[in-house]
């Protein structure tokens, strides 16, 4: 049995699962099999306490935590207690931690240097720490779950799946900003992010169409807190809406995605810091800013409901956004042979895909509204006669992960 962990540090939460499988399974499993394990722990304002949640088939477990030193300290002592419940309890998982096989980490961004998974080593961690710059939050707490994992399982290998792998062919032209060559050729590029989802959702749509990947073009929308569209030709991606960072793009629940950057130039002339700016594009705008009441689409609607004009207005704009990101993207593909949506919005919000599906009708996409609404599950919701398909996946990140770790083993 290969016995896979996978983990996701960020700045303000750690998400752990464990997958355990037979090889053969590993490399033939059309459907995702579930984690046999998840862990959570976040943390707050106070550094010296943090939230811990575990997850198994058949118990669910919450403890509060403290740490006197809080930080690096704390959390090693906290991801520890984690990584305890899979070798105690009444659900015993593990003998002992040394049964994981292989650990795999999702980092957020590792530039264009990798288009594909690989072990953690002295360069690989150098590339991490280069690109903190650009990620400032996410890497270097994807940096520290490496550290702390090679504490905790000194023998066991590590693998960096990166959000950014999937973007490392994007053309040049889909690369280059228009701006002075020589800050593209110091890293001002598109790179592009939730990769791992894109290529995952794209494999799975080949799979549902019962047709080779290489053959089709697909743009894949990944609607979640964060939004993004990204064309696939053949398995390769050749074009997204993110790109230098992620507010980039599509509108988002409190990203604003492309704006005229005129905007961020007058309000630093009127006096705004770049700290200002910031919290601006990445925490105050989307669906929250337009709207002033949520970037959970789900307030949105039910603000609708209650004849909110400033809730309506915001998710108007935020399915205008979605029609011409799609739309952007079709020259990087000539064509479309299916409209992929997953995501937490773009799995369960049937009226947001019917509502960017109906401006678009142009294109050969017109939904079935039984399977759009009505439907469960990863599914086509076209019209049988309809020239494109349109499809809903759920999303499997972690399993994306535990596969590209066993591929590697
Ligand atoms: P994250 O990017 O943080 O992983 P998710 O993929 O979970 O986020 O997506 C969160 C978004 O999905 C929120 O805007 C939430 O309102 C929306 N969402 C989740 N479930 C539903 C639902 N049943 N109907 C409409 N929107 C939903």
């Amino acid at each position: 049995m290969i016995t896979v962990l996978v983990l996701n540090a960020g700045s303000s939460s750690l998400k752990a699962c464990l997958y355990r499988l037979a090889p053969e399974m590993a490399a033939t499993a059309a459907t995702p099999p579930a984690p046999l394990w998840q862990g959570l722990l976040d943390w707050g304002q106070d550094p010296t306490v943090a939230r811990l949640k575990v997850t198994t088939a058949d118990q669910r477990y919450e403890a509060s935590l403290t740490h006197p030193e809080g930080g690096i300290a704390g959390l090693r002592d906290w991801l520890k207690t984690l990584l305890e419940t899979l070798t105690s309890g009444s659900t015993t998982l593990l003998e002992s931690l040394a049964e994981i096989t292989i650990i795999g980490h999702r980092v957020v961004h590792g530039g264009s240097r990798y288009q594909a998974a690989v072990r953690v080593d002295g360069q690989v961690k150098a590339t991490i720490t280069e690109f903190s710059e650009y990620a400032p939050l996410h890497n270097p707490a994807n940096l520290l779950g490496m550290e702390l994992m090679a504490d905790i399982c000194p023998q066991t290998p590590q693998v960096a799946v990166f959000d950014t792998a999937f973007h490392g062919q994007l053309p040049a032209v889909a690369r280059t900003y228009p701006i002075p060559y020589e800050l593209t050729t110091a890293g001002i590029q598109r790179y592009g992010f939730h990769g791992i989802s894109h290529q995952y959702v794209s494999e799975r749509a080949a799979t549902l169409l019962q047709r080779p990947l290489a053959a089709l073009r697909l743009i894949t929308c990944h609607l979640g807190n964060g939004c993004s569209l990204t064309a696939v030709k053949g398995g390769v991606s050749v074009e997204t809406t993110m790109g230098f960072t992620p507010t980039a793009g599509v509108m988002m629940g409190t990203r604003c995605g492309d704006i005229d950057p005129g905007i961020l130039l007058y309000l630093l002339r009127r006096g705004k810091t770049v700290e200002d700016l910031d919290r601006l594009v990445n925490r105050q705008s989307g669906l929250l800013g337009i709207s002033g009441v949520s970037n959970d689409l789900r307030q949105i609607l039910a603000a609708i409901d209650q004849g909110n004009a400033q809730a309506q207005l915001a998710y108007d704009c935020f399915i205008y956004s979605l029609q011409r990101g799609t739309a952007s993207l079709l020259p990087a593909l000539g064509g479309l042979d299916a409209l992929v949506f997953t995501a937490g919005i773009g799995e369960n919000a049937a009226g947001v895909r019917r509502d960017v599906c109906r401006g678009l009708g142009w294109l050969g996409i017109e939904l079935d509204s039984a399977a759009n609404e009505e439907g469960k599950g990863d599914r086509d919701i076209a019209l049988p006669t309809a020239p494109v398909r349109v499809l809903v996946v759920q999303t499997q990140e972690d399993w994306a992960i535990a596969r590209a770790c066993i591929q590697l083993l």
